[in-house]
C-alpha cells in the first residue's frame, strides 16, 4: 500500500471528554475504494470516532492522515488542537458526512439544499453546481422532488437528499452515522440501496450502522468497537460467520 491509497487513516487514536476516555488507541485505515464499517455498542465510541475522522472533535494523543497528509497540531494532550484552520477545512469540505436525522435545512428546497454547501463554501459556479445537484438528485431517485421542501419528503426521501447533498461536495469520501436507525423498516431499504450502489461504485466510505446485514453487504472490512477500543475487525463473512470474541459472540446474538 502506498500512502495515497489511504484516503483516511487513523493511527492510535485516543479521544476524551473530560475525564471520560472514549478512544482509547484505536486504529483504522479506509483506502481508496473501501467500505469500513463500525459497529458496536451504543455508547461504544463510534459516533466520536467518525467525528474525529473529519475533525469535527479534538482528540488528545494519535495520529490523523488524509491521503498521506498528516494532520497538524499544536499545544498537547486536553490543549491538543489541529493548527491550521486551512488544513481543517480542506479536509472537512472533501469528507462529506451523512447523519441519523437527515440534518437538511428546513427553509430551503430540496435542491437548494444540496447545491448550497457547494455554492457558499467551496464558490463552484450556480450552473454547474444545479446541473450536478439535478443528476445526484436522479442518482438517488428523488429527482422529482427538488422543488420540495424537506417536510413533504418521507424520511428515507429525506435521507436520500442528504446523501445527494453530501455527494455534491465531490467528497474523496463519505462518513455515514447510522444512516438508516431514523427510518421505518420499509424505507430503510430504500436508503440500503443507494448506499449499496455507492459502495459498487468504489466510493470510499466509513459506515456507521447497526444494520448488521448491510453491513456484511456493502462492507471490505468491518470493525467491531467495544468501550473506546477495537475488539475485533475482519473481512465482513469472517467477522458475522466466525466471530472469535465472546464479546463480539455476545453482540451480535443480541441484534439478531
Ligand atoms: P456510539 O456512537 O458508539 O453510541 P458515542 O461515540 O456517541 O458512542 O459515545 C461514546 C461515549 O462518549 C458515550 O459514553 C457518550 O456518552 C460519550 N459522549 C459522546 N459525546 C459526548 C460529549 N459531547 N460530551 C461528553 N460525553 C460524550
Ligand atoms: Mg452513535
Amino acid at each position: 500500500m502506498t500512502p495515497a491509497d489511504a484516503v483516511i487513516e487513523i493511527r492510535n487514536l485516543h479521544k476524551s471528554y473530560g475525564p471520560l476516555e472514549v478512544l482509547k488507541g484505536v486504529s483504522v485505515t479506509a483506502r481508496r475504494g473501501d467500505v469500513v464499517s463500525l459497529i458496536g455498542s451504543s455508547g461504544s465510541g463510534k459516533s466520536t470516532l467518525l467525528r474525529c475522522c473529519n475533525l469535527l472533535e479534538d482528540s488528545q494523543q494519535g495520529e490523523i492522515l488524509f491521503k498521506g497528509e498528516p494532520v497538524r497540531w499544536s499545544g498537547q494532550g486536553a490543549a491538543r488542537r489541529p493548527a491550521d484552520p486551512k488544513q481543517v477545512l480542506r479536509i472537512r469540505t472533501t469528507l462529506s458526512m451523512v447523519f441519523q436525522q437527515f440534518n437538511l435545512w428546513a427553509h430551503m428546497t430540496i435542491l437548494q439544499n444540496v447545491m448550497e454547501a457547494p455554492l457558499t463554501v467551496l464558490g463552484r459556479p450556480r450552473d454547474e453546481v444545479e446541473a450536478a445537484a439535478r443528476g445526484y438528485l436522479d442518482k438517488v431517485g428523488i429527482g422529482d422532488k427538488a422543488d420540495a421542501w424537506p417536510g413533504q419528503l418521507s424520511g428515507g426521501q429525506q435521507q436520500r437528499a442528504a446523501i445527494a447533498r453530501a455527494l455534491c461536495m465531490e467528497p474523496e469520501a463519505l462518513l455515514f452515522d447510522e444512516p438508516t436507525s431514523a427510518l421505518d423498516p420499509e424505507l430503510e431499504q430504500e436508503v440500503v440501496r443507494v448506499i449499496r450502489d455507492l459502495a459498487e461504485e468504489g466510493r470510499t466510505m466509513i459506515l456507521v450502522t447497526h444494520d448488521m446485514k448491510m453491513a456484511r453487504d456493502v462492507s471490505d472490512q468491518v470493525i467491531f468497537l467495544h468501550q473506546g477500543l477495537i475488539e475485533e475487525e475482519g473481512a465482513p463473512d469472517r467477522l458475522f460467520d466466525a466471530p472469535q470474541s465472546a464479546r463480539l459472540q455476545g453482540f451480535l446474538r443480541s441484534t439478531m
